[in-house]
């Protein structure tokens, strides 16, 4: 089922300085069978938008479209959606076998399926989340994960065209969460159904997401895949919140960017005030300045992560540290120590003050 989000805006409270603009006018097409993620801050919007979409809440103006059919003034219940949240809210004194048939015993008597055709699609269905064996429990004799894997169960009981999500792993720890994306991955492509899912942590919208909608302060920022957002932010919002960035802000005369004893080529940039940013990785350490860079930096810390060394590097032209993130090799090769001094070279390097995001890939090593 495709979702149509039109011009849809929310202001909670009245008129006055305790109102809060919570959603500013919103588009969002969402297609058939897409897993759609909502991605910001806390307060951006999305639980709000979430709400509106599911009939929860009613926006201020706007629309909202199924399919063909315009569901704005469709009350909760008519709309066949699924619902998934943080807090299990199973309902805690019925068996896992009761919680996911609730819905269908709620049926009236003339939609409601027989005893055992309700009874065969709950077991199928605790089947698809590894849970069958359990039926018989109570969610308190259940981990973390496994009442969510219920309530996952009891969502997609009525066979909802669409599923909305909001952080529901969002209380379990990662290696439990990750567990859940793969299982909502694998259920969503069974199913077919339409998914929008909020998630304030930008790894599981990125794993999870065929395209991620970027918000803050009740506006979209961006929506695409997870690579090319990844790739190409819109702007300086999106690249900041999906990851560590380095900064550095310095004057630009003749295509050279000067900070304290810092300086940088930045070809094509006008002469004037600019910042640069770059990722962790971006960066490379070097025991000798190169002709286009002369970034001297100071180890501070260092901290090995897995597959990569971090390390915290500080210099007085540095309003705060850079961190950066390099191969085991590198860093046995150049023998780093803290307290090592080194030189910083960029591999690449991104401006968000002009009207259109630039990547500057300054020449490394001499
Ligand atoms: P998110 O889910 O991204 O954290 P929300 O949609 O919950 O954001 O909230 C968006 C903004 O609207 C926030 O500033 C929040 O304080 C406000 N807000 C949310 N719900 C209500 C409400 N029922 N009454 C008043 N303000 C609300
Ligand atoms: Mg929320």
């Amino acid at each position: 089922m495709s979702i149509r989000i039109a011009r849809i805006d929310k202001t909670y409270g009245a008129k006055g300085p305790g109102q809060t603009r919570a959603l500013e006018p919103i588009d969002l097409d969402i297609h058939d069978g897409e897993l759609i993620g909502l991605l910001g801050p806390s307060g951006s919007g999305k639980t709000t938008l979430l709400r509106i979409v599911a009939g929860l809440e009613q926006a201020d103006s706007g629309s909202i479209h199924f399919g063909e059919r315009d569901v704005t003034r469709v009350h909760v219940r008519d709309r066949r959606i699924g619902f998934v949240f943080q807090h299990y809210a199973l309902f805690r004194h019925m068996s896992v076998y009761d919680n996911v048939a609730f819905g269908l015993n709620a049926l009236p008597r003339r939609e409601r399926p027989s005893t055992e055709e309700i009874r065969s699609r709950v077991m199928q269905l605790l089947e698809m989340v590894r849970l069958q064996a359990f039926a018989k429990r109570f969610p308190a004799q259940l981990s973390g994960g496994q009442q969510q894997r219920v309530a996952l169960a009891r969502a997609l009981a009525l066979k909802p065209d669409v599923l909305l999500l909001d952080e529901p792993f969002g209380a379990l720890d990662a290696k439990v969460r990750q567990e859940l994306r793969r299982w909502l991955r694998h259920l969503h492509e069974e199913l077919h159904f339409t998914s929008l899912f909020v998630t304030h942590d930008q790894e599981e919208a990125l794993e999870l997401s065929d395209r991620v909608v970027v918000m803050s302060n009740g506006r979209i920022e961006q929506i695409a895949t997870p690579d090319t957002l990844y790739r190409q932010p819109a702007n300086r919002f999106v690249f900041e919140f999906l990851g560590d960035i380095n900064r550095l802000e310095g004057d630009v005369e003749r295509e050279v960017l000067t900070c304290g004893n810092a300086r940088i080529a930045v070809p094509g940039i006008a002469s004037g005030r600019h910042e640069l940013l770059l990722r962790p990785h971006e960066i490379s350490l070097a025991t000798q300045a190169s002709d286009r860079a002369h970034l001297p930096v100071t180890v501070s810390a260092i901290v090995p992560v897995g597959a990569e060394v971090r390390l915290e590097l500080e210099a007085d032209w540095l309003g705060e540290p850079w961190l950066a993130t390099i191969g085991h090799e590198a860093f046995e090769r150049l023998d780093i120590t803290r307290g090592k001094r080194l030189f910083a070279l960029p591999s690449q390097l991104h401006r968000f003050d002009a009207a259109q995001p630039t990547t500057l890939i300054p020449a490394t090593a001499s």
